[in-house]
């Protein structure tokens, strides 16, 4: 039913819009959907080896479905892994990841810039249950090996990072976690397997929120975790099977189709971000943008080599101000001003989306934590789309010329 051709024997353009695509009888070119929560099983000894796993073949919807695993491998082709696991979500991603790999006891050595979520997830509820964990500066690497434990069992890493765009070396941390007997694992959300192959420079696991660039134009939430196929087979899924953080067939689809398109619309952000944040670095309102797509980010060497010569598509900016107060009503009033492009707290869509990260993603996080992750309340998040980009930067000066 699945065409897989082989990763070695075809360009990655080419596995994006080929890899895994199901077929029924008869024979649609595209990609089918197959919506059943149920699998009719052959005999009642075949069921018995597929629920054993001695045989392959599709038991139960939270388990698996044909339009999911088309998903999966056509990721793990992209991202160059062995195997890949989805979820509902790139937070249940986490929890899977983190489920299937930590016990009470075990430790976690994570950069404090990472997705609030993240922070709240790792810092706050798994702590409930005996995980512990050290938030580090994302860029000092020495930071990150004082913090190892004997304990240690993960290091995850988000590169570049929301809402700043701070890098890290991923090469680095998985040297340090390997030193570890730990494993690195990396949330990809923000180059996507376009710009950055994080297995490739020696991470173990490869963390997406699909709801952000994989799909592409804002539609569905998804996750995924790419990864060995034993830690696939021997942590994941175990946890998809109890737990049930099921991606949906629908949602797989549309993600699997957004996959075809993940390149050109990679591409195509990209050099409308580099252009926007060169203009906002020239504007007089602006008091600093970060982009690691310009010279003057701190690690733009490191994410020329890192990330295919491309800042990515997400940059942030600060606003001029006297004082917090002053700061935040002027973010405030550039969001207020839009007219084309969408106040909107996601990223990832062909349509420009910003926010104003202090009061949305990191609004639950402490001041204190705020701080530690950089997130000043005149700092904006623009995720940039596909429009024009004299309509996005004429959209924004609205609101910069009227302060
Ligand atoms: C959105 C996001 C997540 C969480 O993904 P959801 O699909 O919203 O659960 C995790 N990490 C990063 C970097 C994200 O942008």
């Amino acid at each position: 039913m699945t065409t897989l051709p082989t990763p070695d024997q075809l360009h990655r353009d080419t596995l994006a819009v080929r890899t895994a695509v199901p077929r029924s009888q008869y024979g649609e070119n595209s990609e089918a959907l197959f919506l059943t929560s149920g699998y009719v099983q052959p005999s009642a000894e075949a069921s018995a080896r597929r629920f054993a796993g001695e045989e392959e073949g599709f038991t139960y919807g939270r388990y698996g479905n044909p339009t999911v695993a088309s998903f999966e491998q056509r990721l793990a082709a992209l991202e160059g892994a062995p195997a890949c696991i989805s979820t509902a979500s790139g937070m249940s991603a986490i929890l899977m990841m983190c489920m299937g790999l930590l016990k009470s006891g075990d430790h976690v050595v994570c950069s404090h810039s990472m997705f609030g979520s993240t922070i709240k997830l790792i810092g706050s509820d798994l702590a409930k249950f005996g995980v512990q964990s050290t938030f580090v500066p994302q860029t000092d690497a020495t930071a990150w090996q004082a913090a190892i434990r004997p304990t240690t069992k993960l290091l995850f890493a988000e590169t570049p990072t929301n809402p700043l765009t701070e890098v890290c070396d991923i090469r680095a941390l998985a040297d340090i976690a390997h030193n570890a007997g730990a494993l690195l694992a990396v949330d990809n959300c923000f180059a996507t397997p376009a710009l950055q192959r994080p297995m490739a420079l020696g991470a173990d696991i490869v963390m997406h929120s699909g709801t952000k660039y994989l799909d592409g134009q804002g539609r569905v939430m998804a996750g995924a975790l790419c990864a060995s196929e034993k830690l696939v087979a021997e942590a994941f899924l175990p946890v998809l099977k109890s737990a049930g953080m099921t991606l949906a067939p629908f949602n797989a689809w549309v993600v699997l189709k957004g996959l075809e398109t993940l390149d050109i619309r990679m591409q195509a952000q990209s050099a409308r971000a580099l252009a926007l944040s060169q203009w906002l670095q020239a504007h007089p309102a602006v008091a600093a943008v970060h982009y690691p797509g310009l010279a003057s980010h701190p690690q733009h060497g490191l994410a020329m080599v890192q990330q295919s010569n491309c800042g990515g598509a997400v940059l942030s900016f600060e606003v001029e101000a006297a004082d917090d107060d002053q700061a935040s009503q002027r973010a405030f009033h550039v969001l207020d001003a839009l007219q084309t492009l969408s106040l909107c707290t996601n990223l990832g869509d062909t349509k420009t989306l910003l926010a104003h990260p202090a009061s949305t993603s990191h609004g639950r996080l402490t001041p204190q934590q705020r701080e530690a992750a950089g997130v000043s309340q005149g700092l904006i998040r623009v995720a940039v789309g596909l429009e024009n980009i004299n309509d996005i930067q004429a959209d924004l000066d609205r609101g910069l010329l009227t302060f």
